[in-house]
């Protein structure tokens, strides 16, 4: 947990360095006390939950100071765009509970931006140079020593102008040219060495379509896009720490060219992005795993996507939650991936009803209850929300409970079923196991056991202390279901670091098990895509997206303790 976000004494929660700032420009009255924010995603893949850091910080700055936060799409790069994305980034975000003011695309700019090249080149500030990327790259040099001049650097601003309108016809062939700033080629920052702010793209623009060839660079279009949208705080991730002098530098040249907008000025901030182990946060990389068929798709349960996270049967509050335990700072890091689950553990304890589910069942025989009769017994919404009510569950002579809750000889500790061992059945009674059938392989298909009648829950016998209580349900009452049980994606703490070996050969191979024949009660008939449960003594589950009465689907969220961590504790 970061020392940004501990509460101090006076219960007033301390503010972070980017409400820090805030507050100091709100108190000297900078951009007329305005605040207003961007979110500003590419569209070239879904959202991950390190957006969601982005997000929680770029609205809820907007909602504290009660200021406005925009969604802009970064769409300057048409090769890799598309509307499905720019669709389900919308969605996302709304999901997580926040509220645009509006949305506006980079590529709404582009006339502005070209206009603002077109001053650049007639100031004598930017020029067409026709080297390959290769050349450009190798004369910008090292930090240490001064880059070499292109010979295109001094080209006359007449040549540079017609050369600029012959990159936006489709007369020049991608690569052939590009229009660079002319800055300084001995700047210690490279990034101001000549950057390039112009490059020819044939493919077309999912919005624009054809009408442009030629199209800004990020860093032409960033700043300039806060600029005409009167951006004031910009929040970014840290590394476009080194791009801040550029930012400004192309906003006061452009200040320069409409003196008349007066002081209003954006500015960059950045913070530390969020990594997680166990997963990687890269688009390109989870790009790859969808295209690669190696999950189901973006919102693969197993996935760090926003729509994943929703599938699995996190919500929006632990998601929310949890970003704010991890806080802002400068230092980058990794956020240890029980964290996270911590925070969903947390939400769904008061948040989910406990139903019975048995997963690998196998059947019990109370060799003494009548045959043919059913009881209701009352079964407790959630103990952590008396509001939640109750709900009945049917008992009857044949049942069935958790294989591994049962042991033929089992050793002292063991407080589930064996011969001649009292238990509980949850809700239920007292029962005594009596012997077991098993088939010619020697395994185990019938379970037998007496009840005593006098401890059915909630009356006075029912005190009687015995060491385990098992889930069970009734055979004739139950439905059948598939359990999906998720795992982490990757084997490995921090599969990015790894740089020998490819991501995908650090994928965990059990990170997904599939249970077909599991048995559940009757109260999930009805279940909803995206309904919680905690299916009692194994975790907390929801309703898959594609679960319909009669073929259900569950999906493990989270088991109920962190089994990872005692693992390794183990190992
Ligand atoms: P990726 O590196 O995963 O491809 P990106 O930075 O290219 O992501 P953008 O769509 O450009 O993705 O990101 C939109 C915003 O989200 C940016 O302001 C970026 O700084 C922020 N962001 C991206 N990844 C993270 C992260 N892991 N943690 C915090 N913020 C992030
Ligand atoms: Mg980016």
């Amino acid at each position: 947990m970061s020392e940004e976000n501990i509460i101090p004494e006076d219960g007033k929660k301390s503010l972070n360095f980017i409400e820090s700032v805030v507050e100091k420009d709100l108190a000297e009255g900078l951009n007329n006390n305005k605040i207003q924010t961007r979110f500003p995603p590419e569209p070239n893949g879904y959202l991950h939950i390190g957006h969601a850091k982005a997000i929680c910080l770029d609205f809820g700055i907007a909602r504290e100071y009660d200021g406005v936060c925009n969604l802009r799409f970064d769409d300057t790069n048409p090769i890799k765009e598309d509307t499905e994305y720019v669709d389900s980034i919308m969605q996302d975000i709304q999901w997580l509970g926040y509220k645009w003011g509006n949305v506006y695309y980079a590529s709404d700019y582009f006339q502005q931006l070209w206009d603002y090249a077109i001053d650049l080149i007639k100031a004598g500030k930017a020029y067409i140079d026709e080297q390959t990327s290769e050349q450009i790259a190798q004369q910008k040099g090292m930090p240490t020593q001064s880059g070499v001049s292109s010979p295109f650097r001094d080209r006359p601003v007449e040549e540079n102008l017609r050369l600029f309108n012959k990159m936006n016809t489709g007369e020049i062939a991608e690569g052939q040219m590009v229009l660079r700033a002319k800055i300084d080629m001995a700047n210690p920052n490279m990034h101001f060495r000549d950057p390039i702010i112009y490059r020819v793209i044939h493919t077309p623009h999912h919005r624009t379509g054809d009408a442009w060839k030629a199209y800004p660079m990020y860093d032409f279009a960033h700043g300039q896009s806060d600029y005409f949208e009167g951006v004031t705080h910009s929040l970014c991730t840290l590394e476009f720490e080194v791009h801040r002098p550029l930012y400004d530098w192309f906003v006061d040249e452009l200040k320069n060219f409409h003196p008349e907008d007066g002081t209003y000025r954006p500015h960059q901030y950045e913070f530390n992005r969020l990594n997680l182990t166990y997963t990687v946060m890269s688009k390109r990389k989870l790009l790859q795993l969808v295209k690669e068929g190696l999950v189901s798709g973006w919102d693969d349960p197993r996935m760090p996507t926003i729509c994943g996270f929703r599938r699995r049967g996190y919500t929006p509050e632990s998601i929310r939650k949890f970003i704010d335990k991890i806080g802002y700072t400068k230092y980058d890091g990794i956020i240890d991936y029980a964290l996270l689950e911590h925070s969903i553990r947390e939400d769904l304890n008061v948040g989910a009803k406990r139903v019975s589910a048995v997963l690998d069942p196998v059947k019990l025989i109370l060799t003494n209850y009548p045959e043919g009769k059913t009881e209701m017994m009352e079964a407790i919404n959630n103990p952590e929300d008396e509001s939640a009510g109750v709900h009945e569950i049917a008992f009857s002579r044949e049942l069935y409970i958790e294989r591994e809750d049962f042991m033929e000889d089992a050793p002292k500790k063991f407080f589930r079923m064996t011969p001649g061992q009292e238990v509980r059945l949850k809700n239920a009674y007292i029962v005594k196991c009596t012997g077991v059938k098993k088939d010619d392989a020697g395994n185990i298909v019938e379970i037998y056991a007496e009840y005593d009648p006098l401890t059915k829950s909630g009356m006075p016998e029912s005190n009687r202390k015995v060491k385990g209580t098992l889930h069970w349900v009734s055979a004739a009452h139950c439905l059948t279901a598939e359990v999906r049980l998720y795992d982490r994606l990757f084997s490995m703490e921090n599969p990015s670091e790894e740089k020998d070996t490819d991501f995908r050969d650090l994928l965990n191979p059990d990170s997904l098990k599939i249970l077909t024949g599991c048995k559940i009660e009757k109260e999930l008939e009805n279940a909803q895509p995206l309904e919680h449960f905690q299916f009692q003594r194994i975790g907390y589950f929801n309703v898959d997206l594609n679960s319909k009465p009669g073929k259900l689907i569950f999906n493990r969220t989270v088991s109920l303790k962190d089994s990872w961590s005692k693992l390794k504790d183990k190992g």
